[in-house]
């Protein structure tokens, strides 16, 4: 991994002038489905062809994939419309038959990363391949088990590497599926600046109307490419039907997306400053939802003041707080006044969400 440099040349020899683009189905359903999809997908921007055809399910019972038949589906994929395939790998048998079957690029899903003896397992299966290989960010927001995955396939000789950031599950409800966690994919790529990331929009919304703006983020903070989940019937997909979009409007997405386009020192420069303003937006966006989630609980608070009868303002607590964030600001490098005046508007509004409850 510290010889990150080598592990570019696979996208580099692509020599694509847009971002990588791998599309096509969640999972294959019928033969007929994934060749019409992939006959829509001929002659556009689009590299991989996608199919699940082994199906991690949350729960037992559901669609679980059409097994290996679908790999011959691939094949033929391959044969009629000259795209690249790629499918999902879980296990060695899953790894020995897609070599079989020639499938181009294989990834390790999210469930799977998290499993070292899993991810062992499959390593150890792909020895040596030069096949390209994509890492699924693990389900929990876990860098080092990320990078521990990438150690073990680097380990293996699997020189073609890569990683897919998909999202990370959350408890909590939000307008996502998996929340993006961005922070951490922008660690990931300051870590291993020439490893390619590729950024999977589809399990990160989990509903196909937020799959535009999920992918300009990841063009603006500077991403290799995209994964985008393309089905010709979308709300008749087997899985995961809410996320996917028509091959249709993934050719409008593709025209409506903004790319950065590296060149001269002019170039480099506006890139530098983009990639600094998106991460400066995630991180005012994770600065509202905080001052959101401060103030829903501040609401619990007047809930329990207007039981028990208490007054909204308790100047002993503000003080307190006040001269902890202070302290805590400096340690920060934030100066006083500037902590003072955020904490009192922090404070005034705290209130007004509180008399709001309470005199409701
Ligand atoms: C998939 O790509 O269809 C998939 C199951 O993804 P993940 O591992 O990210 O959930
Ligand atoms: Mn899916």
């Amino acid at each position: 991994m510290e010889n990150s440099k080598a592990l570019r040349t696979w996208l580099d020899d692509m020599k694509l002038d847009h971002p990588l683009v791998i599309a096509g189905p969640c999972s294959a359903e019928t033969e007929t489905q994934v060749l019409d999809i992939a006959h829509q997908l001929k002659n556009t921007d689009v590299n991989y062809y996608r199919a699940g055809i082994w199906k991690p399910r949350t729960r037992p019972g559901s669609f679980e994939g059409v097994g290996a038949i679908g790999l011959k589906w691939l094949q033929r994929v391959k044969e009629e419309t000259g795209l690249k395939t790629a499918t999902e790998v879980a296990n060695r048998a899953h790894v020995e038959l897609a070599l079989e079957y020639d499938v181009d690029l294989l990834w390790i899903g999210a469930r799977s990363t998290v499993s070292p003896f899993i991810v062992q397992e499959i390593a150890d299966a792909l020895k040596g391949t030069d096949k390209i290989v994509l890492v699924k960010n693990p389900v929990n927001p876990d860098l080092a088990l990320w990078i521990g995955a990438m150690e073990r396939l680097h380990t293996a000789d699997i020189k073609n590497l890569g990683v897919i950031h998909r999202g990370f599950s959350t408890y909590k409800k939000t307008k996502y599926r998996n929340l993006p966690e961005w922070q951490i994919a922008i660690d990931f790529q300051t870590k291993f600046p020439d490893v390619p990331i590729i950024n999977d929009p589809s399990h990160i919304a989990g509903r196909r109307d937020l799959i535009f703006d999920v992918s300009q983020n990841a063009l603006d903070l500077n991403f290799d490419g995209l994964m985008i989940e393309t089905h010709c019937d979308p709300d008749n997909a087997w899985s995961d039907a809410a996320q996917q979009v028509t091959p249709d409007r993934l050719l409008e997405i593709f025209k409506d997306l903004r790319v950065r386009k590296t060149g001269d020192n002019e170039t480099e420069f506006h890139n530098a400053l983009g990639q600094l303003r998106a991460q400066i937006d995630v991180l005012d966006g994770t600065v509202l939802d905080t001052l959101g989630e401060r103030m829903k609980v501040a609401e619990e608070i007047g809930i329990l003041k207007k039981e028990k009868n208490v007054a909204v303002l308790q100047s002993n607590r503000w003080n307190e707080i006040l001269g902890k964030m202070i302290l805590e600001g400096e340690q920060r490098g934030l100066s006083e006044e500037f902590v003072l005046k955020l904490f009192k508007s922090i404070h005034t509004e705290s209130i007004r969400h509180q008399e709001q409850v309470i005199n409701s």
